[in-house]
């Protein structure tokens, strides 16, 4: 169900409690935000429910904070963030199920909004065990009359505040984690072809599962990122000391073999910036994919690499990018997502970004975020969703659903 068919259930949605779980895990660097794309992401929902009379309290998390209070991992600065880009107050619990919370949901208007702190300061959150999940989404579900699941980015999660929840309470989901399905639906479902999917970022292990479910479907396969040379060591070539998952070359070799065999067109980097060492200001300089020397690490696809990807997306209707193509959080190391992120922009078609450096990439480097079909909060959830694996947070929201 979604937020009108609760709004039907509970006839009408004014003066009703309703918890909101929402990705607000904004990347922040001494306590301050440093992108606030998350944050906005989750805002329609709220305003949504607070429109129609709701007294809205949100649940997120921030980081990893191991089940253990710790101030760097608050979400103070979020409530904030919230109120500003709101313009109304956003009222702030110190805790998720103690005495702040219940004062600051007692103090709630019709269409007023709160915020819980860091869920993830109780270990129960994200416990193995499903009935210490269950009891605390129990303690949860006392503070409210209905629960809206939108946080997008954790939908892949069965935690107390994602999943359990959805059982203690008439549960809808929010219109981002709906936005974020029908998308992900169309570019597994008959995506407009040719459909090109982009893989960098620099773990190659996160994304062999989306390599093996998208490797027939896709026309094109374009690798870069510290992921490529994983791929390039399978393909026989040294790549001194850039990022290198020994253990996958294998693994590798067979999707190379597989594309070959199925006829997909999968194109790997032909050259590359290295540097002799990860930093801002490192030397770089550019070299053939075939030659790279052994104490150099490549850091960005190459000039003539980031030509033949951009023109391998110019005439594609669908696409899926996720992961940089190099450290584009140094400049001299960003100009191979820059020339992919330009080339989305200009795709007659449908257009995704799913991954949170991704799309922060995207606003770092100051591309129009308008022209992109779609930019995902989630980066983990989408690429479990094109593995082909079913989402907790979502699947429980269709069996609770009457
Ligand atoms: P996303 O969050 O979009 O899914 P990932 O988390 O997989 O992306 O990867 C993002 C990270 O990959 C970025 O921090 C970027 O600096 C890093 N990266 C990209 N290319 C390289 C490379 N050649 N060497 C090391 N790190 C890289
Ligand atoms: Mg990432």
């Amino acid at each position: 169900m979604r937020i009108d068919d609760l709004g039907a259930e509970l006839g009408g949605l004014r003066g009703r409690t309703v918890l909101v779980r929402s990705d607000l895990n904004a990347p922040m660097a001494g306590g301050v935000i440093t992108d606030d794309g998350r944050i906005r992401a989750s805002l329609p929902t709220i305003t949504k429910l607070a429109a129609r009379g709701a007294r809205v309290v949100v649940m997120a998390h921030l980081g990893r904070p191991e089940g253990v209070r710790n101030g760097a991992y608050s979400l103070r600065p979020a409530a904030h963030r919230m109120s500003e880009l709101l313009g109304t107050e956003v009222a702030f619990a110190t805790d998720t199920v103690g005495e702040s919370a219940r004062s600051t949901v007692a103090g709630l208007a019709d269409g007023e909004i709160a915020l819980l702190e860091n869920v993830r300061f109780e270990p129960a959150e994200t416990a193995q065990a499903d009935q210490v999940r269950a009891a605390r989404a129990e303690q949860l579900a006392t503070l409210a009359d209905a629960f809206v699941s939108d946080g997008f980015g954790v939908v892949h999660r069965k935690q107390a505040s994602v999943y359990d929840i959805a059982r203690c309470l008439p549960s809808a989901m929010g219109d981002l984690v709906a936005a974020e399905i029908t998308v992900l639906e169309r570019l597994t479902e008959e995506p407009a072809g040719p459909y090109v999917v982009a893989l960098g970022g620099s773990k190659v292990s996160d994304k062999l599962g989306v390599i093996d479910n998208l490797l027939e479907k896709a026309d094109k396969l374009l690798i870069g990122g510290g992921m490529a040379y994983t791929f390039l060591a399978a393909r026989g070539f040294e790549v001194g000391t850039s990022l290198l998952e020994p253990d996958q070359v294998d693994t590798c070799r067979r999707y190379l073999e597989r594309a070959r065999q199925s006829g997909v067109e999968l194109l790997l980097p032909s050259d590359a910036v290295v540097a002799d060492r990860f930093a801002a200001d490192a030397q770089a300089r550019v070299v053939a994919a075939d030659s790279i020397p052994s104490d150099a690490m490549g850091l960005d696809i190459g000039p003539e690499t980031a030509r033949t990807f951009a023109a391998a997306l110019a005439d594609a209707r669908t696409v899926f990018w996720n992961g940089p193509m190099g450290v584009f959080e140094f400049d001299a190391f960003a100009e191979g997502t820059r020339a992919v992120a330009q080339a989305l922009t200009k795709v007659d078609g449908l257009a995704v970004v799913g991954g949170g450096d991704s799309a922060a990439a995207i606003r770092r480097l100051g591309c129009d975020e308008s022209a992109y079909g779609h930019i995902s909060t989630g980066g983990g959830a989408s690429l479990e969703y094109l593995e082909g694996k079913t989402l907790p947070g979502v699947e429980v929201l269709r069996c609770v659903a009457p």
